[in-house]
């Protein structure tokens, strides 16, 4: 089966696309919530006016919990939660929607696209130093692994899984004429396919117009860690979860 099959499936809050594969979906996907039952919401949990024939019960799809149509009334898109058309989702949960979804449009697009990084790795180290490979690195469209292009069968390197990266710190080189740090590039600490763990450094090249898009490319990679990091805590806090 290949990582990139999908398939259709309906959920009670909507038509959704997902991996068929659960070891093969993005690590930004959230585990849709448990709805807090009918029977054990008498009032709108934001507003607290009572349920009736007027005042009608409505359940955020990305909280689970229940609300007065008032209260639950944004119709926005989810792709955090593989959501075909827009669901209706409560204002706390609209407005993280709306900041992720910068993230879904801009910045994954970014990641996706990709862009040329200097690459330096602890499993190239027989390398001369002096020597600079440039890689094509981008975000594989499953959003699992970061890959490496050099356009060439003697220069390659291991695509990392973005699960196995237990560090990304950025790299900086002073300060610039307006006092912002300046970022020259990107350390990753990931666990090989082996087991083993690695180091790759990522410097942006001195070229302007692809510095501009490298420099890019690691804001956007910093927002899809910190996304992952919040994805596997809200799908575990998920599962504990009873009402
Ligand atoms: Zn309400
Ligand atoms: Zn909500």
């Amino acid at each position: 089966m290949a990582s990139g099959d999908k398939k259709l499936v309906r959920s009670k809050s909507g038509l959704k696309i997902v991996s068929t594969n659960d070891e093969y979906r993005s690590p930004f996907v959230l585990n849709e919530p448990t709805w807090v039952p009918d029977n054990e919401c008498s009032q709108c949990m934001k507003c607290k006016g009572r349920f009736d024939f007027m005042r009608r019960r409505h359940h955020c799809r990305r909280c689970g919990k229940c609300f007065c149509g008032t209260c639950c009334k944004n119709n926005l898109p989810l792709p955090r939660m593989c959501f075909i058309d827009p669901v209706r989702q409560c204002i706390e949960c609209a407005q993280m929607t709306n900041k992720e979804n910068e993230f879904f449009d801009r910045h994954l697009k970014i990641l996706t696209n990709g862009t040329q990084f200097k690459v330096m790795s602890t499993l190239h180290e027989d390398r001369d130093p002096n020597e600079e490979v440039l890689f094509v690195c981008k975000l594989a469209s499953d959003h699992r692994v970061v890959m490496f292009d050099s356009g060439s069968s003697s220069e390659s390197h291991e695509a990392i899984e973005l699960q196995s990266i237990s560090s990304c710190q950025i790299l900086t080189s002073g300060i610039d004429p307006q006092g912002n740090t300046v970022a020259t590039g990107i350390c990753i600490l990931y666990r090989d396919s082996r087991g083993e763990d690695q180091k790759v450094t990522m410097v942006a090249p001195d070229l302007m117009q692809i510095r501009k898009q490298s420099m890019m490319w690691l804001a956007a990679m910093q927002r899809a860690m910190k996304l992952m990091y919040e994805t596997k805590k809200m799908n575990a806090n998920e599962m504990n979860m009873e009402y």
